[in-house]
């Protein structure tokens, strides 16, 4: 019997935290002992499949809804960055589309009005309905608002008519509902104004979504939807006509956070799965992690792991306080996460040398997976540009 034979990582990492986020720590690793096995992980990975039903069990534990009561404020960010770096650090893919998941519901609890809260939130707190949020289009991603084609005409009848196309929409394909943003007015002023948000039920007439090809998060599929005339109601449009991207703006703060809890929990899997294979595989006479060359590489990327975590434990500290200094703790957290996980993917390739080239182990997978965070849901360029303007006070860089 050989290493690779029965590999299994480093156990996971002790984290010291405050009581009530180390409760629910325990809750997430429970739920995932009990439903997720490295081959289950690997199965989905290899057949380009989401595992809807490791998403179901996951909201059974209660771990969309979190605290959010229907008519509050939505679950706290602390929370749900301790959810997704633990579901990052194993099932990455089911991480990246709860952190979709999330985002839908800060949405509507941010701007659904009482009925759009009732219809829509408590099926996405059970997990009975799937929110995906399409945004980005073909011809621009960082610049999406001046680059959107996709229309939404008011008709006499009072609802709109959509048509247009969305590019790399994760999980649109299982979603039940789209958060789509689309051009209602020409404006003069910023290209920011006169988009708007609709809930739309994916099963709408003139939806098509087909699945894009992608190295990585290969257990979510990454869709193109084609809107061809979609009529939606004017009791659908989410928060106020032509101020919708205004409103995403203000949410995707979560989001970088929630983006940053990920990249987190791939580093940590990478490390915890790098720390395993240093430890077990033997070369000359002894362990390959007693090799300085590869100790200190590890080394050198926990210290990027336990800064990130540092930070983003402040980003979410100060999102939960309430508007100030938050969106720069969370620029910051993204950018040191996204960090923390490319540095460790690529020391643990190298820990694992050819076995980290094969797909039946998982060190491959977080090196792909790990490559999401360095652009989505903001690139890592665009990151330093705001931490330039906002952080340091430098004039703006574009
Ligand atoms: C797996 C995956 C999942 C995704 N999920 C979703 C989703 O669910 N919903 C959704 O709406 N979108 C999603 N996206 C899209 C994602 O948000 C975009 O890819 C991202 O915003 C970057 O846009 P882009 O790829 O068009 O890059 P571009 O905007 O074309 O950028 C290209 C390069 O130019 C740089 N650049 C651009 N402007 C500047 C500037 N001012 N200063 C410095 N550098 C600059 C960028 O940093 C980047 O390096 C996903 C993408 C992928 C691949």
């Amino acid at each position: 019997m050989t290493i690779q034979d029965n590999f299994r990582p480093a156990p996971p990492a002790e984290i010291a935290e405050p009581d009530e986020f180390a409760a629910l720590r325990k809750r997430v690793r429970a739920t995932l002992a009990e439903h997720v096995t490295p081959e289950r992980l690997n199965k989905f990975d290899e057949a380009e499949e989401y595992d809807v039903e490791l998403f179901h069990e996951i909201a059974a534990a209660g771990l969309v809804k979190l605290d959010g009561e229907l008519h509050g404020p939505g679950p706290g960010h602390q929370a749900q960055a301790v959810v997704l770096e633990e579901l990052g650090a194993g099932p990455t893919s089911v991480a990246v589309s709860m952190v979709v998941q999330y985002m839908g519901v800060q949405l509507l609890h941010s701007y659904g009005n009482h009925q759009q809260q009732e219809e829509f939130l408590a099926p996405l707190h059970s997990g009975a309905a799937k929110m995906s949020f399409a945004l980005s289009e073909p011809d621009g991603g960082t610049d999406v608002a001046r680059a959107m084609k996709t229309n939404a005409v008011h008709l006499e009848n009072g609802s709109y008519s959509i048509s247009g196309q969305k590019k790399w929409i994760g999980g649109a394909m299982d979603a039940d509902y789209l958060i789509l943003l689309a051009r209602t007015s020409e404006t003069t002023r910023s290209a920011i104004d006169g988009i708007t948000m609709f809930l739309v039920p994916r099963s709408t007439p003139g939806i098509r979504t087909e699945i894009i090809d992608t190295v990585g998060i290969r257990g979510l599929a990454q869709c193109d939807i084609y809107l061809d005339d979609v009529r939606v109601p004017a009791e659908n449009v989410l928060g106020e006509v032509d101020k919708g991207f205004r409103q995403v703006l203000d949410t995707l703060n979560g989001e970088r956070l929630n983006g940053a809890a990920v990249a987190l929990g791939i580093a940590r899997g990478a490390m915890e799965t790098a720390i395993g294979w240093a430890r077990e595989r033997h070369a000359f006479g002894r362990p390959v992690g007693s090799f300085q060359g590869l100790q200190h590489s590890l080394v050198d990327a926990s210290v990027k792991i336990e800064s990130a975590r540092l930070l983003l434990r402040q980003a979410a500290q100060a999102s939960d306080s309430g508007p100030g200094t938050n969106e720069t703790w969370s620029a910051l957290a993204k950018l040191a996460a996204s960090d923390a996980a490319t540095t460790t993917t690529d020391v643990g390739m190298r820990v694992m040398a050819g076995w980290g080239f094969f797909r039946g182990l998982p060190m491959q997978r977080y090196f792909r997976d790990a490559r999401l965070y360095t652009f989505a849901p903001l690139t890592d360029e665009m990151t330093r540009n705001y931490i330039g303007e906002k952080h340091l006070g430098l004039p703006r860089s574009f």
